[in-house]
């Protein structure tokens, strides 16, 4: 469909032009121009989107709210609708609406002037029985009578772990707190050492330390000082009245002392202590994303430093924060430029030696910085929602890329494809799994998918029931990076899982790091208890390779076969048939450690 594009004599004064309008339908058309001018005189607006969230119809109303004239209105996307901390929930409530019909959110909307006013949103699917009505559309008014008479009922939205305000509640008081234009401190608390206490004493003395910090915070704080749990070991504090960095660092001192006395866990003694980042508002940051922005800069600057640090936020590392927000940005505009795309690693069976299998890893060519690592910007996609759009596609991508070498007469392998926990915390994960299967014509068990360890031991319902349904569907669920989370594998049993990777940094070591390889021949006991099947990631070396065949691990992935390949040179090995040497393949019988 050609993207309309209103030529300013054609912009409607009244009513609207025939041709912005869906459907061919005359009747459609006037009940569609009689709804459209019912919501203009209510004061709301009505708007028509196209498949790729671009506006190919706005009414009056529509651009009155957000003080834009139609015409620019028309073919931009719809994500300049919210602020930008808001463009996660609008993606979310869009793939919600795709599932279930329709889909109703509060949030905050932007205005074209750059203010931002409290706005619902109805998105409704558009009929299927309408061919022309491929989109959907989008029905938008204020909010401001409605919230107010709701403010009483609504409590922020407490985290159920420590029970403090989350994320989105500690950003609502930053937003005030900028709004009154007053000066305030935000303290960026992030444990040290976290990681080793859930590793060795597992999760739930790790849940019990968080809870016990949360308290200790609770009561150093100042009566009504803000403080909020962000998720993990992070915790952010807001101080009113502060204008300079020393009162908020002697502060972050008495936090760090009120944290250290030991706390008993499982019958050992842990001593809490944190890195703390500091950032001052108002300052030049002009949202709450900004401010907590800063002060995560001036706590990864602490962290570098060691335990137990504090870091301010200041004017050398405001480039990095505007990069990371640049990054932001054009992470938000990737995929419409295609500037991804999918490289495939080969997962080689130990028992036979051939390729059984690949992973689908993701590649970002920026167009100025050149080739971005996902370690560096899927948390940014995370953070910002796109990852809803990216996971739909790189899925999309491997499923059809898996049948295209099957219909060229290359072997049939399983794909696995990285799922980010936003991801199946949102929701419509296993319809979403369902459609790309259907649509790419790939059976369900080549399919597999690959969760981190974090998002599997979150064991929600809403977790737990997609992993159900993947399962169900036929689909393959493994553990990625096994090892490095928080997880015992008595907690993942209860969960659905067919297998296990291991992460690379044990297997790394496992040829001559006693440790590690104890770590690793534990976990492969266990899994082979459990039915688990077990791929060793990051295999460089025959010694390696060599330690993981003698203790029966199913198959390994890494450098000593292949690094990650584009599709036409993994097919190429596909091709040559290439396989591992036979002698690791057959070294079973080397001596038991
Ligand atoms: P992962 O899923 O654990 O992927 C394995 C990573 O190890 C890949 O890094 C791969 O290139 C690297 N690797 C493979 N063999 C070796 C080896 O022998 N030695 C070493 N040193 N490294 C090896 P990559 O591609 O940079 O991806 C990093 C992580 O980013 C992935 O870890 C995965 O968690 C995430 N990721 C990648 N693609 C996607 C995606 O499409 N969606 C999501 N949500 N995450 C992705
Ligand atoms: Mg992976
Ligand atoms: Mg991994």
């Amino acid at each position: 469909m050609a993207q309309v594009v209103l030529r300013p004599s054609l912009r409607p004064t009244s009513g609207y032009p025939p041709h912005l309008l869906p459907g061919g339908d005359p009747r459609i058309e006037e009940e569609w121009r009689e709804a459209a001018a019912a919501f203009d005189r209510g004061g709301a607006g009505v708007g028509r989107l196209d498949e790729k969230g671009r506006f190919r119809f706005a009414s009056d109303g529509f651009a009155t709210l957000l003080g834009a004239p139609l015409s620019e209105i028309l073919g931009s996307d719809w994500l300049r609708l919210v602020v930008p901390e808001a463009r996660g929930a609008l993606l979310a409530s869009r793939r919600s609406m795709i599932l279930k019909g329709k889909a109703e959110v509060a949030l905050r909307a932007l205005r074209q002037d750059g203010t931002a006013f409290d706005a619902d949103l109805l998105l409704v699917r558009a009929r299927e029985t309408e061919p022309r009505f491929s989109g959907h559309f989008l029905f938008l008014r204020e909010a401001a009578r409605r919230r107010q008479k709701t403010a009483v009922r609504k409590r922020p939205a407490r985290d159920r772990l420590t029970n403090l305000p989350d994320r989105e509640g500690f950003l609502d008081r930053v937003r005030a707190e900028l709004d009154r234009q007053t000066p305030f401190a935000v303290l960026l608390v992030n444990l040290d050492r976290f990681r080793t206490v859930h590793l060795g004493l597992g999760h739930a003395a790790g849940d019990a330390l968080l809870r016990a910090v949360a308290r200790r915070l609770e009561t150093c704080g100042r009566l009504g000082d803000p403080l909020a749990h962000l998720g993990g070991d992070e915790f952010a504090l807001l101080l009113e009245g502060v204008r300079s960095f020393e009162p908020a660092a002697a502060f972050a001192e008495r936090i760090q002392r009120e944290l250290r006395p030991p706390v008993l866990l499982d019958g050992q003694r842990i001593y809490p202590n944190a890195c703390i980042g500091i950032a001052l508002g108002p300052g030049a940051a002009a949202r709450p994303d900004d401010l907590l922005r800063e002060a995560a800069s001036a706590l990864r600057g602490a962290k570098a430093r060691g335990s137990g640090q504090i870091g301010r936020f200041d004017e050398g590392l405001r480039a990095s924060v505007a990069a990371q927000a640049r990054l932001e940005t054009d992470l938000g505009k990737a995929l419409e430029r295609r500037e991804f795309r999918l490289e495939y690693q080969p997962v080689v069976s130990l028992a036979t030696g051939a390729i059984v299998g690949c992973e689908a890893l993701i590649r970002w060519s920026h167009p100025e910085r050149g080739l971005v690592p996902p370690s560096d910007f899927i948390p940014i996609a995370e953070e910002t929602g796109a990852i809803d759009e990216i996971g739909a596609w790189t899925l999309r991508e491997a499923c059809g890329q898996a049948r295209a070498w099957e219909r060229d007469g290359l072997p049939r392998l399983s794909v696995a494809v990285n799922l980010s926990p936003v991801q199946i915390r949102c929701g419509g994960l296993a319809a979403l799994v369902a459609s790309t299967l259907a649509e790419s014509g790939l059976p369900a068990d080549q399919l597999r998918l690959e969760l981190t360890e974090g998002a599997a031991t979150d064991d929600s319902e809403e977790t737990v029931g997609a992993l159900r349904d993947l399962e169900r569907m036929g689909v393959a669920v493994a553990i990625d990076d096994f090892g490095t989370g928080y997880s015992s594998l008595a907690r993942l049993r209860r969960l659905p899982i067919a297998g296990l990777k291991i992460d690379r940094s044990f297997v790394r070591g496992s040829a001559d790091d006693p440790q590690d390889a104890a770590i690793v021949r534990a976990l492969l006991r266990l899994a082979r208890q459990l039915a688990l099947e077990v791929v060793a990631e990051g295999v460089e070396t025959e010694e390696q390779l060599r330690f993981l065949a003698a203790r029966r691990c199913d198959a390994i992935q890494g450098y000593f076969f292949s690094p990650p390949l584009p599709p036409e040179a993994f097919a190429r090995l596909l091709r040559e048939g290439r396989r591992l040497p036979a002698r690791p393949a057959r070294a079973r019988r080397s001596p038991a450690a």
